[in-house]
This record gives C-alpha cells, sequence and structure tokens, in this order.
C-alpha cells in the first residue's frame, strides 16, 4: 500500500462515524456493528484495490521505452476519471530539450486531451519523485493528486528535499502518495546507471 505523505484522513468516514456513534453510545452491541463494517470496508479494499499500482505499472513501462531509448528511466502517466489520458516516457535526450521530462511532456499532452490548461480532476503517476521543475508544473495545472513510485534524496520536490506541491503560500495543493512499486521504479534506474558506469568503465579501459 502506498505511504501516504498528506491529504485526507486514512478511516472511510461511515467508518470514523460509526466509531464516534460508538464512543458516545457506549454499547456492547454496537462493537458488533463496527467490526462488520470493518471487516466489510477492509475486504471491499482488498477486492477492489485503489488503482495506483495498475496505473503505476504503465508508468513503469513508460520508463521502459526510456530505458532503451537510452534515456534516463522515468515514465509518466495522466489519469482523468479512471482513464489514462496521456502516457509519457522521459526524453531529454531525444529532444535535446532539458525540460522534456516524462511528467512535463504527459502534463502538456493531458492538456491537449482535456482541452484546457486545468487540470482539476486528473492525477499524475510517475515511477520516481518530481524535481522542482516538475512539481512546479504540477502546481501550475492544478494536479488533483500526484502519486510517485521512488523517491529522489538529491532533488525531489514532493516531500525529500523539499515540497512545491504543499506549499502555503502557492495557489495551489495537492494530495500525494509514494512509494508505489516503489522497488520497481527504483531498480529500473539502478539498472540504467549501473549499465552506463559499465560502458563507461569498458571505454576507459579500450583506450588504454
Ligand atoms: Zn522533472
Amino acid at each position: 500500500m502506498p505511504k501516504k505523505i498528506s491529504g485526507q484522513a486514512r478511516l472511510p468516514p461511515q467508518v470514523k462515524k460509526l466509531k464516534s456513534y460508538k464512543r458516545y453510545n457506549g454499547l456492547g452491541s454496537c462493537r458488533c456493528n463496527y467490526v462488520t463494517l470493518l471487516t466489510v470496508v477492509t475486504l471491499s479494499m482488498m477486492i477492489d484495490p485503489p488503482n495506483d499500482e495498475h496505473f503505476m505499472r504503465e508508468a513503469l513501462r513508460q520508463a521502459q521505452k526510456a530505458y532503451d531509448a537510452s534515456e534516463v528511466p522515468v515514465g509518466a502517466v495522466v489519469v482523468r476519471s479512471g482513464e489514462i489520458i496521456a502516457r509519457a516516457s522521459n526524453q531529454v535526450g531525444l529532444l535535446k530539450d532539458a525540460t522534456a521530462h516524462a511528467e512535463m511532456l504527459a502534463l502538456t499532452e493531458a492538456e491537449a486531451a482535456v482541452g484546457d490548461w486545468r487540470l482539476t480532476d486528473c492525477d499524475l503517476y510517475v515511477t520516481k519523485e518530481p524535481c522542482p521543475m516538475c512539481a512546479g508544473a504540477l502546481v501550475h495545472t492544478r494536479i488533483r493528486r500526484l502519486v510517485f513510485g521512488c523517491t529522489d534524496s538529491s532533488a525531489g520536490a514532493a516531500g525529500s528535499v523539499m515540497n512545491l506541491l504543499r506549499m502555503p503560500t502557492l495557489n495551489h495543493r495537492c494530495d500525494v502518495a509514494s512509494g508505489v512499486l516503489q522497488d520497481e521504479c527504483a531498480a529500473i534506474l539502478q539498472s540504467f546507471f549501473r549499465k552506463l558506469r559499465d560502458q563507461e568503465t569498458e571505454l576507459r579501459e579500450d583506450d588504454r
């Protein structure tokens, strides 16, 4: 399950409501209802879990595309009403454009799909924590929710180094969830940079 950094309370409102009812009512018979409801809610979440992993898998497929093109493997998708409306991989090298991060390209594609620069009912899934540029773009486009895989301890702008998505002075804040398929999201990056180091070592050895 994703680690919630911020956002709404963890318990569904009906459970919270029943909990408070039990507290004020003080009747033992209520315990049965509470346990039953909690079981139903838990089971329903197990049967129909949030689609975060499903959408992150598609973001990972985009990251793999970047990997195959010798780009830093980061992928992103934008979801609206349960459907992917934009998908992109990092293309900085291909486009010779430092702003061509997966998130930026996915946001532009989503704006075209929606026909508006405001993406207030859209969620963005990305394999790695966004950098300051992309986090800023998420604020500008009014993205509702950000879900990312692995953290970026050196440049992450969604909680690791800074959190531009929850800045009280900015005119938009969005919910943030992290850790969705984080091992796979981190592994593809580690594999990419390991391969890069190996290739550099081989080149140096060839030069001798
Ligand atoms: Zn970025």
